[in-house]
């Protein structure tokens, strides 16, 4: 049988580090991340959270072995670990090292509870993606191709993705980033080419006026967007409805958004590897990004098949 892409990790937490009012930074550590595969600059991985029933470390109804999965979706409720998806910030295999930052947001849910009260020495499960298997892991939707210009936005719980994508750009890259997060504080230090400006918008932080989650995003993307459509149709830019050279199929762009059931994480990523023009990359709150994806699609004309958009998470829903 051919080795899965993604399998368990057996870690314990290194340092743990406050990087602002929002983000905590962990270092996860253990012989077996040697084996860790990084394939995409927003490669997410799972952590498994421990079960708070004072049994052991909280991980004593975890199941082993090929078949966990199936075994752990078996497990009544109460004997269930939690488990969440987040993105691989920093690795560093060969010394059995991984970050991952991740954003506290109070205590609704079971990560960010932990995050909370997480002590260094704590045996953590993650599940990630195994750099001795025979499948790839798949787990990254980062395909900008050759791209001349990328539109990159998204909220707090995008911006490690962001980070990692960032460190990997080419020099003479060209494009514009839009970062939400809670406090102005949470603005983290980013390296980005020249050609490529990084904008961050907050929320006015706990004790601010509150702002609705992807309000100041979601402006702040559509005059970028407005702006760069005009000079892209006036131009021949490919990939806008419009514009005199957009590579669009025979029967016209792709403007069409799939239907989705009410309570469906929204999730669409272009197949790799398409030529110049434009590339938006979308990830954070769901009803922010499909309120962006639908601006860039249905009122730019943009192809759908430049835009990636993923719903990382739904304000009043918790994951899995
Ligand atoms: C591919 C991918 C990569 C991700 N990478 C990261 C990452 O690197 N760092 C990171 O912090 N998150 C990341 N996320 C988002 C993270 O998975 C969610 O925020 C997750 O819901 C957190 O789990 P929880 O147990 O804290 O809350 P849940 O139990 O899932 O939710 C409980 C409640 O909290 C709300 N909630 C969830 N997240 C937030 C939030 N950030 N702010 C305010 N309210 C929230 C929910 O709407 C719900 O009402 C990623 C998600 C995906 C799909």
């Amino acid at each position: 049988m051919a080795k899965p892409g993604y399998r368990v990790f057996e870690t314990a937490v290194g340092e743990i580090r406050r990087l602002s009012p929002h983000f905590v930074r962990v270092t996860f550590r253990g012989d077996e991340l040697r084996d860790l595969g990084w394939d995409g600059p927003d490669q997410r991985i799972k952590v498994i959270l421990p079960l708070g029933d004072g049994d052991g470390d909280g991980f004593g109804h975890f199941p082993t072995g090929d078949d966990w999965f199936g075994s752990w979706r078996a497990l009544p409720d109460e004997r269930r670990n939690p488990i969440r998806t987040y993105t691989i910030r920093d690795a560093r295999p060969g010394q059995g090292e991984l970050d991952v930052d991740f954003v506290a947001h109070g205590d609704s849910g079971p990560a960010s509870r932990w995050i909370a009260r997480a002590e260094a020495g704590e045996r953590m499960l993650l599940i990630a993606p195994d750099a001795t298997a025979d499948e790839p892991s798949g787990g990254w939707e980062w395909h900008p191709g050759d791209a001349s210009t990328l539109l990159i936005a998204g909220d707090e719980t995008a911006v490690p993705a962001v980070s990692a994508i960032l460190e990997q750009l080419p020099d003479d890259a060209q494009g514009a980033v839009f970062l939400e997060v809670p406090d102005a504080a949470d603005a983290l230090e980013l390296r980005a080419p020249a050609g490529v400006s990084v904008q961050w918008f907050d929320r006015g932080g706990d004790a601010g006026p509150v702002q609705e989650y992807g309000g100041c995003l979601v402006e702040a993307v559509r005059t970028w967007a407005d702006a760069w459509a005009e000079t892209a149709r006036r131009d021949g830019i490919d990939g806008v409805e419009g514009s005199p050279v957009a590579a669009a199929p025979a029967d016209g762009p792709e403007t069409e958004l799939p239907a989705l059931a009410e309570d469906e994480i929204l999730w669409e990523v272009p197949e790799p590897a398409r030529d110049g023009g434009f590339y938006a990359w979308l990830a954070g709150e769901a009803t922010a990004i499909t309120t962006l994806r639908r601006h860039l699609v249905k009122g730019l004309g943009v192809d759908r098949k430049r835009v990636a958009f993923m719903g990382y998470w739904k304000l009043g829903r918790a994951e899995g």
